[in-house]
């Protein structure tokens, strides 16, 4: 097997991926490095989970440490796009851990976050700068930030950004970038629309793919339980007396039932910590940081705030809500297992949820075993298992929101009414998804670099870099 000094990845880096007990390449690294090295351009069929961000990171590294120079005032050398802001925080903490003897700078712009000390951190210039578009494009429309001088660009969950309602941002950018430069552009699923985008940005890439969604699935250990949704609280807690979960990561359907979960667990003892959108910057950071830290063994967390959450060690997702999208399960139980670990996924299966349940076997080709407990309804029959009326399905991947949209959840009777409903809702979702992605980039404040921190004023904005 290769080896990340065989594949050209520079000294310093290379200890620093020592600290980080990095020692074999992830498959997706084994192939994406030596393309990302020649300068041409990728595209990457991988998701979270895979290593894919140090499969850009290391070489972009490489890169930039063997041809030094200044980026210039306001401008950049290395841009990487990322649809939420968490994504984009942990890649910015991804390029400092690996790049942490080699001296470069990197800013992190995100919304939820006043533009102030992003300006000031892009002021005179950084090597690399990792944004969300929306935000980036405020910085641009202010002259805060050149894009002319881009020599690398980074298009992160190119699926997800197109769920987020981003595509008119990345075309706008992708008109203000400099033509001559190296593209890498990474999704998990390459749908018709993906593949447009990736045209617009790349040239003559080569391609690299890894582990399909439904072949991640099998390295998580999965169970369901049916339970009535008025004892999916109770449930919760009699599982988490399993001291096996160890740190689990709790997925709600709403932002409402997040909170709602949390407070009854606090009142029954267990110590856990909920992100989403409707938590302040402070707030989710504080969060994410107490439970990767440690200190909180669960994290609640809705879709969306949950992206680009990279703990290890998750030892159980907790599926509080079946998704209806069932790429969303898919991407949840990533969250264990993660880089070749072992994890488990249990999800509480509501009758009302049998429908997703069942195509989220379809998707993973698998059936999920059924875990039996005191408070489990009886096992339903597989033909009791679909209540979803035949029809168009439910509005694709992403969509961004479960939450809106499972108050429909399709029953047998609604026909196409549902889906209709439904279908709104996603809409709804959709607008909703960028809210928590960018939207509140016009508020509050957050920006970190490779310089002296600076002071921050007022409140306590963020916890998870040192
Ligand atoms: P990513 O797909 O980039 O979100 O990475 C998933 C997880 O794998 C992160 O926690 C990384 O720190 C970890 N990781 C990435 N590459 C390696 C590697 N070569 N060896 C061990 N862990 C890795």
């Amino acid at each position: 097997m290769s080896q990340f000094k065989d594949l050209g990845i520079s000294a310093p880096i290379l200890k620093a991926l020592e600290a980080e007990g990095y020692s074999t390449p992830t498959p997706i690294q084994a192939k994406a490095i030596p393309i990302v090295l020649k300068g041409v351009d990728l595209v990457g069929l991988a998701q979270t989970g895979t290593g894919k961000t140090a499969a850009f990171a290391l070489p972009i590294l490489t890169r930039l440490a063997a041809d030094r120079k200044h980026a210039g005032d306001r401008a950049c050398r290395v841009l990487v796009l990322a649809p939420t802001r968490e994504l984009a925080a942990q890649i910015g903490d991804s390029f400092r851990a690996y790049g942490k003897y080699l001296g470069l700078s990197t800013a992190v712009v995100f919304g939820g976050a006043s533009m102030f000390k992003q300006k000031q951190a892009l002021y005179r210039g950084v090597d690399i700068l990792v944004a969300t578009p929306g935000r980036l494009l405020d910085h641009v429309s202010q002259r805060t930030v050149r894009l002319d001088r881009v020599e690398m660009l980074v298009l992160d969950e190119a699926d997800h950004m197109l769920d987020m309602g981003f595509i008119h941002d990345l075309r706008k950018i992708s008109t203000l970038l400099p033509k001559e430069r190296q593209s890498l552009f990474f999704s998990a699923t390459m749908p018709a629309p993906i593949a447009e985008l990736a045209a617009q940005f790349l040239y003559n890439p080569e391609q690299v793919a890894v582990t399909p969604p439904s072949t991640t699935a099998e390295r998580v250990e999965q169970a369901v339980i049916h339970i009535d949704t008025k004892k999916k609280q109770d449930l919760l807690h009699a599982l988490l007396k399993d001291k096996t979960i160890k740190r689990a990561l709790v997925f709600t359907r709403t932002k409402h039932g997040a909170d709602r979960v949390v407070e009854k667990l606090a009142s029954a003892g267990f110590e856990a910590e909920a992100i989403h959108g409707n938590k302040s910057q402070g707030q989710r950071t504080r969060a994410l940081d107490a439970f990767k830290k440690g200190h909180a063994r669960l994290l609640v967390a809705t879709e969306i705030a949950a992206r680009g959450i990279d703990v290890d060690d998750v030892s159980h997702v907790i599926n509080f809500d079946l998704p209806n999208v069932p790429e969303q399960y898919v991407h949840r139980i990533g969250r264990t297992a993660r880089a070749g670990a072992g994890g488990m996924a249990i999800s509480f299966c509501a009758p009302d949820e049998r429908a997703y349940l069942r195509d989220i076997e379809k998707l993973t080709k698998q059936k999920v075993p059924v875990m039996e407990t005191d408070l489990s309804l009886r096992t339903p029959a597989d033909d009791e298992r679909v209540q979803r009326p035949k029809g168009p399905s439910r509005g694709g991947r992403g969509g961004g929101g479960g939450q809106q949209q499972r108050k429909h959840a399709p029953k047998r009777h609604h026909g196409s009414e549902t889906h209709g409903k439904a279908h709104a809702q996603q809409g709804h979702a959709h607008s909703h998804a960028r809210d928590e992605g960018d939207r509140r980039d016009r508020k509050g404040q957050e920006v970190w670099s490779n310089g002296p921190r600076q002071p921050q004023r007022g409140r306590r904005q963020r916890t998870t870099r040192g």
